[in-house]
């Protein structure tokens, strides 16, 4: 039973509306780029490997991108299966070219295309997670239950070499789920808790979720005010939007209504933060009075502070947070 849905990452979304943004001759268009690219090619990985995971018998509680905090410490788990008697983690690697784990220094040696680079060791990563989960548990559920490590690779092009065969004991490929995750529940001996107490951890886990926002204006050092202004179209992403009072259509694919305006201020409040101002939603969206933009916020149902130009836009619900 899925009780965390995997659910494309905020920080991805924002960093899409941010290279949609982006003209051609950014200076930091090509940086943009190619981190998506790989923040994407994880989230696919990591989607590719739900096919397996409904494979699993008996179906364990699932939860998808976990992030949860020990004291100031914040650690990210990819996918959590909750079973009567123990917990599986699994660390999702979706990486092409040829991979080396090397237990001398702890790293994973990649090369692609003639080009080597060391990075930090899989088995290290998902033995920090093991231990700040377990003491996350102890401390918030007061519960010991065995945490099971396990490293998947889901793209079945990467070709995987170890230093000693050990290191390979729990690397498998995500077609392989259903067979090690049983393997590894059969090995153990155990006490089982009741469906009650794991729904309970699993709630627990899901309220204590913090999700990752990431700062891609400091990360690559410019500025919102360098992106493109405006509307774009839902359909075919270009910015052809043409309008008539509150009401928009696209030029270019005829797509039309108000849920085009909607995701351009959904977009504005990704790239600006909440408690936008009117004079800010306006030079945002581009060519709106400051009475449509009234209409506008009245009709998209957005929440508000202040009167005239101290006026604050909110998603719905956001004030209070
Ligand atoms: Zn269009």
């Amino acid at each position: 039973m899925i009780i965390k849905h995997r659910d494309m990452p905020i920080h991805i979304k924002k960093l899409q509306c941010i290279a949609k943004r982006m003209s051609d001759f950014h200076p930091k268009k090509q940086l943009v780029d190619e981190e998506l690219y790989k923040q994407i090619a994880g989230f696919k990985g990591e989607q590719s490997t739900d096919y397996y995971i409904s494979y699993l018998d008996p179906p364990p509680l699932v939860l998808h991108n976990l992030r949860l905090k020990n004291g100031t410490f914040i650690f990210q788990i990819d996918t959590v299966l909750i079973y009567h008697k123990a917990i599986i983690i699994l660390e999702i690697k979706n990486m092409i070219g040829t991979l080396e784990l090397r237990s001398s220094y702890e790293q994973v040696i990649k090369t692609l295309n003639n080009e080597t680079k060391a990075q930090k060791s899989f088995h290290t990563q998902v033995n920090m997670q093991k231990d700040n989960l377990e003491r996350w548990i102890k401390r918030e559920f007061k519960l010991k239950i065995p945490i099971i490590p396990l490293i998947i690779m889901s793209n079945p092009r990467t070709i995987l070499k170890a230093e000693s065969v050990e290191l390979l004991k729990n690397v498998h490929p995500s077609s392989a789920i259903p067979f090690v995750v049983n393997d590894e529940l059969a090995a153990l001996s155990s006490k089982k808790y009741s469906l009650t107490q794991i729904r309970a951890l699993a709630n627990l886990m899901v309220a204590s979720h913090e999700e990752l926002d990431v700062d891609w204006f400091k990360r690559f050092d410019f500025s919102v005010s360098s992106l493109i202004k405006g509307i774009s179209c839902p359909s075919c992403e270009q910015f052809t939007v043409k309008r008539r009072s509150t009401k928009c259509y696209c030029t270019n694919c005829s797509c039309e209504g108000f849920h085009i305006i909607e995701q351009a201020i959904e977009e504005a409040f990704m790239l600006l933060g909440e408690g936008i101002g009117n004079k800010e939603l306006r030079k945002f969206l581009g060519d709106f009075s400051k009475q449509s933009i009234t209409r506008i916020a009245i009709k998209a149902n957005l929440q508000k502070t202040g009167v005239t130009k101290g006026t604050k836009y909110y998603r719905k619900n956001k004030i209070l947070e």
